[in-house]
């Protein structure tokens, strides 16, 4: 940790000596300074203490913490550091005042769980304070993961992932979003007017038409994953459900995406630090826009309407027990 108690005032390990006496804010324990060349200023706890803030923080927590701090007082943030908030029960590792708000910054290194996650964010928010959470090394190797994906947040109304660099003590933003593949069913179609012509296709080109499920199941957006099985699994529910629909309903916008996202509903992944579905919702967007590229649905006056099923080479049994493969292999 990086504060203690020393006279009921709270000091900074950085600004911290030896010939005082620092206690622990929350046991009230008498605590070690650790100060070295080669070690970031911090205190830390007798080896038998049972305080829950004994723990050992990594080197890069605690350094990231101390420049995390400082980069928020360059910026007049006026930051604090790991201030104990008592109706979370937790501490924030630095909390700011920008321009009259609260705002936490959460430096996570460790993993943490998509539910302590979800109730961390949601604490800050009930206290209406807007929390941030900045990633560290481990999440940077691994930013394609969903353990990283879940601390998608948005700034300035873009899906971004947060980094703090503790090498160059710098903030690094990632974009985080769903777009469009280059090769879309439009120019596939161009060339390959039928759906034989696109099964004969040589196998380095269109194999994973193998499976024999409608074309659109094939068509991915790239980026984050949305669903927690493969998107082509959760595409061809979308397809069983439309076979239901007489052709030519017409839907709202909003009855068409509320139809969406009631396939399969428990097949979203969860962002807890973004406000719900509004991830999924962008790419239901984008998945509408690619069925009406390929004749599905089309948009009139504001509606949508059905008026092609998706179609296939095999039969429904075939197609169910492709899925099954596919989905056994993905477990
Ligand atoms: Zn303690």
């Amino acid at each position: 940790m990086l504060v203690a108690k020393s006279n009921d005032q709270f000091v900074n390990a950085f600004n911290a000596n030896k010939r005082e006496e620092y206690y622990c804010p929350e046991c009230g324990e008498q605590l070690i300074l650790k100060k070295g060349k080669c070690k970031v200023a911090h205190f830390a706890h007798g080896v038998n203490s049972k305080c829950q803030l004994q723990k050992g923080e990594s080197y890069e927590h605690l350094l990231g913490k101390q420049q995390i701090f400082e980069w928020a007082r360059q910026n007049n943030w006026y930051p604090e550091l790991e201030v104990y908030i008592s109706s979370l029960k937790q501490r924030a590792d630095v909390l700011l005042n920008v321009q009259g708000r609260q705002v936490a910054i959460e430096f996570q290194c460790s993993p943490l769980s998509l539910i302590d996650l979800q109730e961390r964010t949601r604490g800050y928010e009930k206290l209406g304070i807007k929390c941030y959470w900045f990633l560290g090394s481990p999440y940077e190797l691994k930013i394609h993961q969903r353990q990283t994906q879940k601390f998608i947040q948005l700034l300035n109304n873009r899906y971004r992932l947060i980094f703090w660099n503790i090498k160059s003590a710098a903030i690094k933003i990632e974009n985080a979003t769903i777009w469009e593949q280059r090769l879309n069913l439009r120019q596939i179609n161009k060339n390959y007017r039928t759906l034989h012509q696109l099964i004969s296709l040589p196998e380095t080109k269109m194999n994973f038409l193998r499976n024999g499920l409608p074309l659109i199941c094939h068509q991915r957006l790239r980026g984050i994953q949305v669903t927690k099985h493969p998107e082509i699994y959760w595409r061809y529910l979308v397809c069983r459900k439309l076979a239901d629909i007489p052709l030519f309903t017409s839907f709202s916008q909003t009855s068409w995406i509320k139809m969406l996202r009631k396939v399969e509903a428990s097949e979203w992944v969860i962002f807890p630090c973004l406000p719900p579905m509004i991830l999924i919702n962008t790419y239901l967007r984008l998945f509408t826009g690619q069925l009406i590229r390929c004749g599905i649905i089309v948009r009139r006056k504001k509606r949508i309407i059905l008026v092609k099923y998706p179609r296939s080479s095999r039969s429904l049994a075939e197609q169910e027990q492709e899925v099954q493969k596919l989905l056994s292999g993905y477990q």
